[in-house]
């Protein structure tokens, strides 16, 4: 897919303005617009992927790298020890809005149980 066919290609490649917490060499993390939790991060991976199912052995590389940017967002927003939660939605059922894999990096408050 082309990048300006798809919204988290364009904020990767600096078309569409996002709040960027941290930019790594394989992704970048930026303020969900719409946060659910005092602090909701997306981590974005830079290559256009989309589904965990269709992953091939070099993404999993970068989806490595997704988790040390969660890391490293939680510790720079403080909430490495009071905890958070990490969410990848996949299709329908899962509500995914947005079909460029992210990674929700929810925390800052208790947060309800799962349905
Ligand atoms: P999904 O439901 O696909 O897992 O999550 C998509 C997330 O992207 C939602 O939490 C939504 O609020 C967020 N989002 C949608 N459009 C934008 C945008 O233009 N900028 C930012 N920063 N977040 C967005
Ligand atoms: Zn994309």
């Amino acid at each position: 897919m082309v990048g300006t066919e798809c919204l988290f290609c364009d904020i990767g490649n600096g078309k569409i303005q996002a709040d960027f917490v941290c930019r790594m060499k394989d992704c970048f993390v930026i303020k969900d617009i719409n946060p659910v939790a005092p602090i909701h991060f997306l981590v974005i991976p830079f290559a256009h992927l989309t589904y965990v199912d269709e992953f091939i052995r070099g993404d999993y590389e970068i989806v490595s790298s997704m988790f040390g940017a969660a890391t490293e967002s939680a510790k720079k927003a403080g909430i490495l020890d009071s905890g958070y939660r990490l969410v990848i939605n996949q299709k329908g059922h899962a509500g995914q809005q947005i079909e460029h894999l992210h990674l929700h990096v929810m925390g800052g408050a208790q947060l309800g149980t799962m349905a």
